[in-house]
């Protein structure tokens, strides 16, 4: 179980909320168990041999440490923010998902490139990764439910869509959210568009609307909504196209709403950080009278409006790391980068706003057991799970990542 409030000493079991209530399918694991005792095991990658399965956290973590000692500067290890502390320990660098892309890709001296978070940003560190490096994913399983919300199928239909309402799409650019598949990074950059983080969202869209009328903007429609907001753009001028509508219904839009649009928002969204809500802030103000809340933009409109602050994770760990000893912080974000704020911050009570703290469960499947057979197998010379991009993909992708650096 994890505890979320930290103390000058040993750390203490949350008051605000009680331990019982932190309970979901996974939460118990996040102390590491073996694979095989994970109820979740049979929906991640099978192919893991299977001595692997049963083997404790501690024979893990020798193994893990082996396999990389022997390896060197041979290799590189990702953590990304949300990843577990038996994971995270090992990272060479942990941050956000363009953050460890570029950090992989100034090592040029490592030939493999292990990335411990999920599809997509595997597929970004390959983007940016000299020709001579590999990208490994430990499982290939994590996957991320908000990219999986816009498939390139399914946008490329939007677009056409568009593309006949409108007379055509010249006056429509496209924005993806880094969390997105690279084929629809590649999408942006082949129709006049960009990629964008949660840090530089509003850099980006000011971008866009010096080169076009309306922004179409994937997958995650709160990320979109809220900057839209911080620019003084209205709900009025913003309207949402629902990908599960059938194609030729524009999305579940009427044709006023998107002629008034300044910004096409895809109903996406990331289960974890819809969790959060108004509610939760409202109780948590209500028992610790001062505090302050800080949450990602890829909550509700709602809960941002209601926090002190929002921001990418990195903005999240500066504005802890930055309060003054003693504060009380309520966090909307995922739990494991909660609980280590919490632990790296033992003047301060740093806790998570959601009560039933579920980690991501995608990112939650890079356990170590898949670190260890990753590494092991990169000992005896073999690469297992590589994510290699197709090169006309990665070309277009990069013109739309390039797009977003030149916006200093
Ligand atoms: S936290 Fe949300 S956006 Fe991030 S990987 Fe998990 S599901 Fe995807």
């Amino acid at each position: 179980m994890t505890t979320m409030t930290a103390t000058h000493s040993a750390p203490k079991p949350n008051p605000y909320f009680p331990i019982a209530q932190l309970q979901c399918e996974t939460d118990a694991g996040i102390e590491t168990i073996p694979l095989s005792e994970e109820r979740a095991f049979t929906s991640w990658q099978p192919t893991i041999p299977e001595r692997y399965q049963r083997m404790d956290v501690e024979e893990l973590t020798r193994r893990i440490r082996a396999a990389r000692g022997t390896l060197g500067d041979k290799v590189v290890i990702l953590g990304h923010h949300y990843q577990r502390e038996d994971i995270i320990q090992f990272a060479d660098d942990r941050g956000d998902s363009f953050a460890l892309s570029q950090y992989a890709a100034s090592h040029q001296e490592s030939p493999y490139i292990v990335f411990c978070g999920v599809h997509f940003m595997a597929e970004a560190a390959d983007i940016l990764a000299g020709p001579h490096q590999q990208v490994i994913l430990p499982n290939l399983e994590a996957g991320c439910s908000m990219a999986d919300m816009a498939s390139e199928r399914d946008v490329r239909s939007a677009w056409r869509e568009l593309g006949e309402l409108f007379g055509g799409t010249d006056d429509i650019i496209p924005v993806t959210y880094m969390n997105s598949a690279a084929a629809l990074k590649a999408f942006c950059g082949a129709n006049g568009g960009v990629v964008c983080t949660s840090s530089n969202a509003d850099k980006v869209l000011e971008w866009a609307f010096t080169q076009g009328k309306r922004v179409f903007f994937f997958p995650d429609q709160h990320l979109g909504r809220n900057t839209g907001h911080a620019m003084g753009i209205g709900d009025d001028e913003m309207v949402l196209w629902n990908w599960r509508v059938p194609a030729g219904n524009l999305g579940g839009a009427k044709v006023e709403a998107l002629e008034r649009s300044r910004i096409i928002l895809w109903q996406g969204h990331c289960s974890v950080h819809q969790r959060f809500s108004l509610t939760q802030i409202e109780e948590a103000r209500a028992a610790h009278p001062g505090m302050k809340v800080v949450v990602h933009p890829e909550c509700r409109a709602e809960v941002v409006d209601a926090a002190d602050a929002n921001g990418s994770t990195a903005f999240i760990a500066k504005y802890v790391a930055d309060a003054p000893a003693g504060s009380v912080i309520g966090v909307g974000t995922e739990i494991n980068l909660v609980s280590r704020l919490a632990k790296e911050n033992p003047d301060k009570t740093v806790f998570c706003l959601d009560p039933v703290v579920c980690p991501c469960s995608t990112m939650y499947r890079v356990h170590p057991a898949y670190l260890a057979w990753v590494l092991e197998e990169l000992v005896e010379g073999r690469v297992v799970n590589r994510i290699e991009v197709d090169p006309a993909v990665k070309h277009d992708a990069k013109v739309a990542l390039e797009r977003m650096l030149a916006l200093k």
